[in-house]
């Protein structure tokens, strides 16, 4: 099994990729010394890319990221790759969340949650996969679990509950996570299979 690190700080993140991950890559926590990285680029590939870069030069071994945006159709596609600074720089989930109720206040609820999931190898390769999950934005935070707007997202393909209504084995079925690093895995299975020597 490929050992690998996980470039995520965030520990709702780093559960759920060691969820969805475990059984595909011998996952690694991130060394708790490692800086925050700054995580400016206008993508979320870009973003991703930050982070994997970070942990692979850190620690010599490949770095798996991911970074996830929230497209809202009535904010023509915002906070998109800002998501995580929708309401300033310091915001907390909970400020996110409020201020995204304000400004739908009245509007269409209509969004999307958008994961780039990326693996990156010290010699410079990547896999790249996306995850994409469709859904509308509840008027009130319904749910105790999950993190960030997951009180507020209800899946398209859902029953009409929130993520954070959900188990966390439900979320990875609907999530874009849970999409994006399931066609990772793929790609990695691809990858490692036309790496071994067939004889
Ligand atoms: P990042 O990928 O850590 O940069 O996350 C961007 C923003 O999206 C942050 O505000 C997260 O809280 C939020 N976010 C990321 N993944 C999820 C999710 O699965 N559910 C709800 N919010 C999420």
């Amino acid at each position: 099994m490929l050992r690998a690190v996980c470039a995520s700080a965030n520990p709702h993140k780093v559960a759920e990729m060691f969820d969805l991950m475990g059984g595909v890559v011998d996952l690694q926590p991130r060394p708790a010394a490692l800086a925050d990285v700054v995580e400016d680029a206008d993508t979320l590939v870009g973003n991703a890319r930050l982070k994997a870069v970070a942990v692979c030069t850190a620690t010599g071994l490949p770095a798996l990221a991911d970074d996830t945006g929230l497209e809202v159709d009535a904010l023509n596609g915002a906070p998109g790759v800002r998501t995580a600074r929708f309401a300033g720089g310091q915001a907390t989930d909970a400020d996110n969340r409020s201020k995204m109720l304000r400004e739908l206040a009245g509007k269409t609820r209509s969004c999307r949650f958008r994961t780039v999931a990326l693996l990156r190898f010290p010699d410079g390769r990547e896999i790249i996969a996306e995850g994409v999950c469709e859904g509308s934005l509840a008027e009130i935070e319904m749910g105790e679990r999950g993190f960030g707007y997951d009180p507020l997202f209800i899946p398209r393909d859902g029953d009409g509950r929130t993520f954070a209504q959900m188990s966390i084995e439900e979320k990875h079925v609907l999530s874009h996570r849970g999409k994006a690093f399931r066609a990772l895995a793929k790609k990695l299975d691809e990858l490692m299979r036309n790496e071994s020597p067939t004889a």
